[in-house]
């Protein structure tokens, strides 16, 4: 065995692992989209696994309230307000040299997607909204990458791997019992909740162990699609519910027979052309910038949004409009929420700050 390759004897010894497997992993580039929770504890076990090369994207900074849960940041990383992206890739470094990560820290949208995803075999979800979601499958399906979902809020947590049909192409539709094919995230939630309505950890909180379990789950499938162990990569989704005691194992093979998926059916990628999903635009002058919702998902509940939002500051509502004072970082934002969804966020003129702002605090 050579010296390189020692530190890896425990999982080379796994079934349908071995050195080959090993080697594919050195040679594999994985995209970890999102370095939150999930994204922290993804990044850390397959830099500890050997995945040759990491694209971590984040748009955020480490702040107090990540310690909780986000197991790759300390103290220090809040005091020096480091982005997550960045202090990834320098604790990473010295868990495992051999690893090379490229941190970027940007809002992740369909300008960029393509170009920060070259070269990539593999899509590890870390995000914490519905939107980058449909972005990241729409570009999965295309390019005929695997995309490993995972998502955890609340006492909740789900998980998913999905293998895209790709017109008989792909490495995982050629096996000898044929196609290994999974249904895309747009097959299982060909919609999504209208905006402003899902809660999200910054409204209902987070368990910890839940994101664990989730990103641990998505690394084990991760681990079998980079070896190319296909046929081993679970065929249900995980579904847990960790106050409840429940874990269950959704079957979710047929949804890509019954449905009539607009993304991998059809190969209609609406999300990755900029048609679907929201936008921002700067406001002139105002540092504001509004964001839009391009598809009519429906009517927002101004008055259990409110609810949500009281417990971070003053919020007044009416029947035509929500205004909620935001704090972050020492920093205030004006939000304003209407009935279709729209809202403007003051305090800020970065779009990928409002969006960030939108997805912590309204959810997608
Ligand atoms: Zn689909």
């Amino acid at each position: 065995m050579s010296h390189d390759l020692a530190r890896y004897h425990r999982q080379m010894l796994l079934p349908g692992f071995g050195e080959a497997g090993q080697r594919r992993l050195l040679g594999s580039t994985v995209m970890v989209l999102g370095c939150g929770a999930l994204g922290s504890i993804a990044a850390d076990l397959l830099a500890r696994a050997g995945v040759g090369h990491l694209v971590i994207v984040d748009r955020d900074f480490i702040e107090l309230t990540n310690l909780q849960r986000q197991v790759l940041f300390d103290e220090r990383d809040v005091a020096e307000a480091i982005p997550k992206a960045e202090a990834a890739r320098r604790k990473i470094a010295r868990i495992n040299s051999q690893v090379k990560v490229t941190a970027v820290v940007d809002d992740i949208n369909h300008t960029n997607i393509e170009r920060y995803a070259e070269g990539v075999d593999v899509l590890v979800d870390g995000l914490d909204n519905l939107e980058t979601r449909y972005l990241a499958n729409d570009l999965a399906v295309k390019s005929a990458r695997p995309y490993v979902y995972g998502a955890a809020v609340g006492t909740v947590g789900m998980a998913l791997a999905m293998l895209p049909h790709a017109g008989g192409g792909a490495e995982w539709e050629e096996g000898e019992g044929g196609s290994l094919a999974t249904p895309c995230f747009r097959c299982l939630f060909e919609e999504g909740p209208p905006p402003g309505t899902t809660p999200t950890c910054d409204t209902v909180g987070v368990v910890s162990a839940a994101v664990g379990m989730v990103a641990n789950f998505q690394v084990a499938e991760t681990l079998k699609i980079l070896t190319g162990n296909f046929a081993r990569v679970s065929r249900t989704l995980l579904n847990l519910d960790l106050w409840a005691n429940s874990i269950l194992q959704l079957k979710v093979a047929n949804a890509y027979d019954q449905g009539d998926c607009p993304c991998c059916k059809h190969r209609k990628f609406d999300y990755l052309d900029g048609k679907a999903g929201s936008s921002a635009d700067l406001m002139c002058g105002r540092n504001a910038v509004q964001l839009r919702h391009r598809q009519g998902a429906g009517a927002v509940d101004l008055e259990s949004l409110a609810t949500r939002l009281r417990t971070h500051g003053p919020v007044r509502s009416t029947e035509f409009m929500l205004r909620a004072h935001i704090t972050e970082r020492g920093h205030g934002y004006e939000v304003t929420v209407f009935p279709d969804g729209r809202a403007i966020v003051k305090g800020t003129d970065d779009p990928g700050v409002a969006r960030g702002i939108y997805a912590r605090y309204l959810g997608t």
